[in-house]
């Protein structure tokens, strides 16, 4: 990962660092609030039957509004055609470079899951599998087993017991599983034992570093635990686990720039991610206008509120074009609501896009709008994804570099030097 760096942006990790610690030095308090709206998997390609993106043809006089008074542009959340999962994206679009701050796959589950991690905590990711009587994997996913069937495993899986080392074990989905390691001096760097292929045996977790000796061994306990209590199961008589990660131990957001931070999301992983820059995650419904209500009612306890807008990206990922358009208005709808409360910078954008005729999310550019009071507006009239190509914010902004911009209009970074 680290070698793509110099081809995504021109700054380089240490530049970066230092980034953060120039905002430290250079916040300023107020009582102006910056909401950041993410609209998940906003942008789009042409799809509908006027060849407009969703985004386009969905009509949006409030957003149309705040975009023509403010800036606008299209954000690159990874860099140049790549195309991002909802993790990273996120953390690119909070200001942290997501090749630097980077998210074990152990984690990422434990997140969409809504585990609480805990400071020092190593999760992975498992699958159930089916082996032979020689202990060869015949099938690496166990048939798929059904999730009730998995989440009753898991029950028996909490059976096995490790000294010195606490033990969580959470079913995902179908055969996926979750296992926490928690206890002193644990570390990620353990080996998968997923061999990749059936006819294989399970392979061993041995440590990749001296300092995760303890965890490998404890990892090592726990599997032979596990074959002897699923020894009898059938077709998911044993496990294989990967993406063995610590919990990350990063600047919370708060920090870096001086604010009181909440999320408001109705998704776990949205959370979970949340989480991890130090946000507090605020109770809210499963609707949309639900988590308007969250925000009005919290809005005078915090400084920085992240939104979170899930449903636009999975009608992308359904290739559901016109659910996609009615959500984003439906967006549009409330936003008056969030106006009256007088925030002192609005970002909505998206975390990438994911059009509904490609089903899936892609690299394009992700269309933003930053709105504030004493922002010098550019020509852009209507929030699309054509018309933020010719804003101010340009066609392929660094997305770390949206809340910045963000904390600027909001008059909480003050002069550099006399
Ligand atoms: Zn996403």
């Amino acid at each position: 990962m680290v070698s793509l760096r110099p081809y995504l942006f021109q700054r380089s990790v240490e530049e970066k660092k230092m980034d953060f610690s120039l905002a430290q030095q250079l916040t300023l308090k107020n009582d102006s609030k910056v909401v950041l709206m993410i609209l998940d998997g906003l942008g789009g390609i042409p799809g509908g039957p006027d060849g407009k993106t969703e985004l386009e043809a969905a009509s949006t006089p409030n957003l149309d509004t705040l975009a023509r008074e403010g800036i606008c542009g299209l954000h690159q959340p990874i860099g140049t055609g790549i195309t991002p999962g909802s993790g990273p994206a996120h953390l690119a679009v909070f200001g942290y470079d997501p090749l630097k701050y980077e998210v074990g796959r152990g984690v990422l589950e434990a997140l969409g899951v809504n585990f609480d991690l805990k400071d020092g905590d190593v999760a992975a990711r498992g699958n159930f599998c089916t082996v032979d009587s020689n202990g060869f994997i015949t099938d690496r996913r166990a048939g798929r087993i059904p999730t009730t069937k998995n989440a009753e495993l898991c029950e028996i899986l909490r059976t096995v017991k490790v000294p010195g080392v606490e033990l969580f074990v959470e079913p995902i989905k179908e055969h996926r599983l979750l296992l926490v390691l928690r206890g002193e001096g644990l570390n990620g760097a353990v080996e998968e034992t997923d061999p990749q292929a059936a006819g294989k045996k399970p392979l061993e977790p041995v440590a990749l570093d001296p300092a995760a000796e303890k965890t490998a061994k404890a990892v090592k306990q726990f599997i032979a635990g596990a074959a002897e209590v699923l020894s009898s199961a059938s077709p998911a008589n044993m496990l294989t686990l990967r993406g063995f990660a610590r919990k990350p131990d990063w600047p919370p957001l708060r920090n870096v720039w001086g604010v009181t931070t909440a999320a408001i999301a109705a998704y776990p992983m949205y959370k979970g991610v949340a989480k991890l820059v130090g946000m507090d995650v605020l109770d809210t419904g499963t609707e949309l206008e639900d988590e308007f209500d969250t925000l009005v009612e919290r809005w005078n306890d915090y400084d920085f509120f992240y939104f979170h807008v899930k449903p636009t990206d999975s009608a992308g990922e359904d290739g559901d074009y016109d659910r996609k358009v009615s959500i984003i208005e439906r967006v549009d709808k409330q936003i008056p609501r969030l106006m009256k409360l007088g925030p002192g910078a609005l970002i909505v954008t998206g975390d990438h896009s994911t059009p509904s005729v490609m089903k899936a999310h892609s690299w394009h550019p992700v269309p933003a709008f930053i709105w504030s009071k004493i922002c010098r507006p550019d020509a852009v009239q209507v929030f699309g994804e054509r018309a933020c190509v010719a804003g101010a914010l340009g066609p392929r902004l660094p997305a770390i570099d949206l809340i910045p911009l963000a904390m600027a209009n909001a008059g909480r970074l003050e002069k550099f030097g006399a």
